[in-house]
């Protein structure tokens, strides 16, 4: 496959760690609410999606982002190729931040960072027959001639498992498995380096998303591909992750390698979210945490710790001080007062 080669004219920027891909600084991400919303006189107020969320994405892993609906997970997500502006903070990707970027040198980032959703069938245009909608972001990257193109189009449907005849199909004759790898072939189609994934099995039924899961992982090894795989299912997550981010009410509150997380998980939100969890083999659950109260409002998280009003452990500082992401060991990081020494 051809590429575009674009030289960078944003001054490049050093990564901490040359295993690092996607490195993502403070990242915040504030929606203002809509005028006709806000009470007469009173002062703009924002949902705090996203606040201050800081990690890395290393060469050839899964990183797996989870948490509850409305957690700012798929946000994130979106916020990383600029689907949505960013309020504030850095994501360096090939020593440039991204979001300095725009015009070609971001089309360029887009070629090497794409996004799967979760339904690709509402994306697909229900006229046109697959194989050309594959082809189109191989001519919005200006890549190869028309024979090229189908070529193309037919490896990468092989490629995902499916059949050169499907070229010809429409949307409505796919099942859901299959439209899912369509959405694959077609974030593959312009050979990137990272795959950004919004709940990208969780429309369909359990074997289906074994399939698709594999499939990942046999992509990710011959392709040498990276992975952000954004869920609100921890076993999914677990399946497919290196390391594992948790976040709740738009922080990320914990970070570890996938074993050490679900062996040791030191949060309280991540050990509730893991109690739910069946355990390996045994099919036996940890002893269940329920959590009390309800989640609050992104658009008035508490002061503090935003997990304070449903913590069983909060302390008088919690409700004051936000706490610092702090590295415990190997890689596993976390914001809780309690790990304060
Ligand atoms: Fe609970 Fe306090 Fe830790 Fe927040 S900082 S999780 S409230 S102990």
């Amino acid at each position: 496959m051809s590429t575009l080669t674009l030289e960078p004219k944003v001054e490049p920027i050093e990564n901490d760690s040359k295993d690092t891909l996607l490195e993502i600084k403070n990242l915040k991400k504030f929606f203002p609410v809509k005028k006709g919303l806000l009470q007469f006189g009173k002062e703009q107020t924002f949902v705090q999606a996203v606040n201050d969320v800081s990690f890395s994405i290393l060469k050839g892993e899964t990183y797996g982002l989870v948490g509850e609906s409305g957690c700012g997970k798929s946000t994130t997500g979106r916020t990383l190729l600029k689907l949505t502006e960013p309020t504030a903070g850095e994501a360096i990707y090939n020593r440039n931040d991204i979001f300095k970027l725009s015009g070609q040198e971001l089309r360029k980032v887009r070629q090497d960072i794409q996004m799967v959703f979760q339904d690709p069938y509402s994306s697909l245009n229900p006229r046109k027959r697959i194989g050309k909608t594959l082809e189109e972001p191989l001519i919005i990257h200006n890549i190869g001639d028309a024979k090229e193109r189908t070529e193309i189009v037919m490896e990468v449907l092989s490629k995902v498992g499916l059949q050169l005849e499907h070229y010809y199909r429409y949307p409505h004759e796919f099942s859901g498995g299959q439209r899912q790898r369509i959405g694959l072939a077609r974030a593959l189609i312009v050979n990137p380096k990272i795959l950004i994934m919004d709940e990208p099995v969780s429309a369909l039924d359990v074997s289906i998303q074994s399939q698709i899961l594999n499939l990942l992982k046999t992509l990710q090894s011959d392709l040498s591909l990276s992975y952000l795989f954004i869920s609100h299912d921890m076993s999914v997550v677990r399946h497919i992750s290196d390391r594992i981010g948790v976040m709740y009410l738009g922080r990320l509150v914990e970070e570890a390698p996938t074993d050490e997380l679900f062996a040791n998980p030191l949060h309280p939100y991540t050990q509730a979210l893991l109690s739910a969890v069946p355990v390996p083999k045994s099919g036996a659950k940890r002893e269940r945490i329920i959590l009390k109260g309800e989640l609050p409002s992104p658009l008035d998280p508490p002061a503090g710790c935003v997990f304070h009003t449903r913590c069983p452990f909060a302390m008088d500082i919690c409700k004051t001080q936000i706490p610092q992401n702090k590295q415990i060991e190997n890689g596993h990081r976390i914001a809780c007062h309690l790990y304060n020494e």
